[in-house]
């Protein structure tokens, strides 16, 4: 049996922010296998050389920036565009979590954490519509969150960056969306990475989280592939400034 021809993307480009390692290596893991050539993003050059080897296939690509750099971001795709060509595909995944009371959070972790998760989409997805709009078709997929509709004790700022996201998902969408560009988000649960590996070490909170969700347990990155691939393909033409959340059902219960 083949697939749909609607949800062909073999031959596109796409940008993965934040791909060194977790959700985003496994976000441009499922593209590279979907016929895409792939471009990674971070901060680290060795760390991202050793996570393009980690792909298959010729068509892995790097491109060294910090997302939170307005003039990084502006060079870097720039360079993507001349080097790789047309991007069709940008992956808004790079993030960060500072967990702290609310009342001993610092300014500095404050800002830190929002140009992180929130002005990296803006300024990155910028550069990347400015070319896209121009040539009439694009898709862009925003990283949120369960934390983008729910909060916890000790991540407020997280979750006021999760939110925002989901707002700045439906503004581009408002934006853009007239130029042929589709903006949505895609929300992961309680995923396996190094950003939650404090957690998943508390066994009362790992216990709690398995307890909570509906399908039982822990997500695994490759849970959020079949949902991106989604997003990014012709099948969703006409899905604009909607969030796909991908958490095991646990935003759907009490
Ligand atoms: P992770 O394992 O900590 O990976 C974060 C990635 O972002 C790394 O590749 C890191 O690369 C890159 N990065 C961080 N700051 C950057 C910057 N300023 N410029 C460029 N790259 C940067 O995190 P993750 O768990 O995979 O999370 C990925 C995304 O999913 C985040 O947006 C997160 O909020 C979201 N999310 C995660 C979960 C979960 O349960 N894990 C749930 C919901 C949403 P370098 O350090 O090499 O630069």
């Amino acid at each position: 049996m083949t697939a749909h021809p609607l949800f062909d993307i073999g031959g596109r480009t796409a940008l993965v922010t934040g791909s060194s390692r977790g959700i985003g290596h496994a976000l441009a893991l499922g593209l590279a296998e979907a016929g895409c050539t792939v471009v990674l993003n971070g901060r680290d050059a060795d760390r991202l050389s050793e996570a393009a080897a980690r792909l298959p296939g010729d068509r892995i690509r790097t491109a060294v920036f910090d997302v939170t750099d307005g003039a990084s971001v502006a060079a870097g795709i720039a360079d993507v565009e001349e080097r790789v060509g047309p991007l069709d595909i940008l992956v808004n995944n790079a993030g960060m979590q500072l967990r702290a009371p609310l009342l001993e959070f610092t300014d500095a972790a404050w800002h830190r954490i929002l140009d992180t998760n929130l002005t990296s989409a803006f300024l990155v997805g910028r550069e990347a519509a400015r070319r896209m709009t121009g040539r009439g078709h694009g898709k862009i997929v925003n990283i949120c969150s369960l934390q983008s509709e729910v909060a916890r004790p000790g991540i407020a700022p997280y979750a006021a960056t999760k939110g925002a996201l989901k707002m700045l998902t439906k503004g581009m969408c408002a934006d853009w969306g007239p130029s042929g560009v589709q903006v949505n988000g895609l929300g992961p649960g309680y995923i396996e990475t190094e950003l939650t590996r404090p957690l998943m070490a508390d066994e009362e909170f790992s216990a709690w989280v398995r307890r909570r969700t509906p399908a039982g347990r822990w997500g695994r990155t490759e849970d959020l592939v079949g949902g991106l691939l989604f997003l990014a393909s012709p099948a969703a033409d006409f899905v604009n400034g909607q969030i796909l959340y991908v958490d095991g059902g646990m935003t759907s219960v009490l």
